[in-house]
């Protein structure tokens, strides 16, 4: 549908104009009027979705007309991690250009002194972490009596970093009297709790996961020997029409390695994982937002939400345990009508996660064996032509393919891909032994650590090393 037709102003629909967008995704077509319209509202829909614009869009209406006042917020956008309150931030100065709106930004790191300076001012817009704004309460530096609209955003990822119990408490010091929007990627009983107890009568749209429908993503698994997946990766990488890569790792030790690895290969690489200074983490995420650099190594948690436009690739080192971590993952690519490729390397081990993932998103998903193609074209070819092949019977799959361009070639021994193939084509994917299977579930106890990487707002203070961002405290004019 048209940005037109959903009631929003027209200096809005002039900035929504200037940024490229024409047509709203579902969610903010079934979202923003009844934003608009005073309603709380929860909102579910797959990352990548464009929820963001969904509030932003009506507030940046509704906060139209009203003045701030010091210290004390008109409105208030919860974010689980400063890169998130900073992409909202960023939509907020992009959408609200045409509007006098002022706005704040309340995360760990950035020096405390100058967020309270902004807020002393008085806002329309307070955009923060739960436990960055928990502190400022208990320094009494900050009232939200004023606030008569609450968002909470990624109320999922919130519950996964444990900020449910500070979401509450903070909701409780806001008026009874408010509108409260909430949006998730999925509604696990705590957050439906949450809801019920913050909102009232609220509207829900969902939209159904685009991990079942997103067309825009051709997803692949290339079957592989463990200690030749990071051949593989490079080859990979290589390849032709890899504009620029996120590579996942399941552990943050793996996520440094690659790194390394890649570095030394010769690639523009960065990397962000839990135990890097958030300031780091946010440098190194613009670096490649920026084309500074072309490959971004990064572990699960601390990706999640970010958003980059035009990924043409993910890479998945490894097939993520949790098959939600799949989706989020190729949710980086493919976003707002753009088309990608998803890659997920995988051994034999990796059949039950494989397993669990297809069963969640309804798709199975084409299967390369190495040496059936020159990686390079694997990397670039199209979906179909991916069918096409696994559709193929096994004794032509394994005929050489003819017209390979001697530079396309994969530079491996020809012995060498053979081992690679037989062990995983000739005997089918079967359960480890018990033993086998007891280590490998202790090893996963041990690396589904980086899962419960210390929360963004552990990078404590001081941690921002770089310049103040500009929309710290900004007049949009
Ligand atoms: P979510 O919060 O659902 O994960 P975001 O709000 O971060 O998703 O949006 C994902 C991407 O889609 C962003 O790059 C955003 O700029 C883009 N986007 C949002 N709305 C539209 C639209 N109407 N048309 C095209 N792209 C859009
Ligand atoms: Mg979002």
């Amino acid at each position: 549908m048209n940005f037109a037709d959903l009631g929003l102003s027209d200096e809005l629909l002039r900035a929504v104009d200037d940024s490229g967008y024409s047509e709203a995704t579902p969610i903010q077509e079934k979202a923003i009027p009844s934003v608009l319209m005073g309603r709380d509202l929860i909102g579910i829909a797959q990352t990548g979705t464009g929820k963001t614009a969904a509030f932003v869009l009506p507030m940046i209406d509704i906060l139209g007309n009203g003045r701030s006042r010091a210290r004390m917020p008109r409105s208030l956008i919860l974010e689980p991690t400063r890169e998130l309150a900073a992409q909202v931030a960023e939509n907020f100065e992009k959408y609200g250009k045409y509007h006098k709106l002022s706005m704040a930004l309340l995360i760990g790191g950035v020096q405390m002194g100058d967020q309270i300076k902004a807020l002393e001012k008085g806002v329309d817009v307070l955009i923060a972490t739960p436990g960055r704004l928990m502190d400022l309460f208990s320094r009494g530096k900050i009232l939200l009596t004023g606030c008569n609209l609450l968002v909470i955003d990624e109320a999922d990822r919130m519950l996964d970093m444990g900020f449910i119990p500070d979401i509450e408490e903070i909701a409780s010091r806001l008026p009874k009297q408010r509108q409260t929007l909430l949006f998730s990627a999925t509604m696990p009983p705590p957050i439906q709790k949450l809801a019920a107890k913050f909102l009232s009568e609220p509207k829900t749209v969902e939209v159904a996961r685009p991990a079942t429908a997103n067309v825009n993503i051709d997803q692949k698994v290339i079957e592989v020997r463990s200690d030749k997946k990071r051949d593989v990766l490079r080859e990979l990488l290589r390849g032709e029409g890899v504009k620029n890569a996120i590579i996942f790792s399941n552990r943050k030790t793996m996520v440094r390695e690659l790194y390394t690895s890649l570095k030394r290969s010769g690639f523009a690489v960065g990397q962000i994982h839990g135990d890097m200074e958030q300031s780091d983490r946010i440098a190194e995420f613009d670096r490649f937002k920026n084309d500074k650099i072309t490959v971004l190594v990064a572990s699960d948690v601390a990706a999640r939400g970010l958003d980059v436009r035009g990924v043409s690739h993910v890479i998945n080192f490894d097939v993520p345990w949790q098959p939600d971590d799949y989706v989020h993952r190729i949710g980086r690519t493919g976003r707002a009508g753009a088309k990608g490729t998803a890659i997920t390397l995988a051994t034999r081990e990796d059949a039950e996660a494989l397993g669990r993932i297809e069963h969640l998103t309804g798709t199975k998903i084409p299967r390369i064996t190495l040496g059936d193609a020159p990686l390079s074209e694997v990397a670039a070819e199209t979906e179909d032509k991916a069918q096409r092949r696994s559709r193929k019977p096994a004794g032509e799959e394994k005929a050489p393919r003819r017209g390979r361009s001697k530079a396309a070639e994969p530079k491996r021994e020809p012995a060498a891909a053979q081992t690679e193939r037989s062990p995983l084509e000739d005997a089918p994917i079967e359960k480890k032994p018990r033993r086998e299977r007891a280590r490998t579930e202790r090893d996963r106890a041990e690396d589904a650590r980086p899962r419960a990487e210390p929360a963004i707002e552990d990078a404590g203070e001081g941690g921002w090393n770089g310049p103040l961002p500009s929309f710290l405290s900004v007049s949009l004019s």
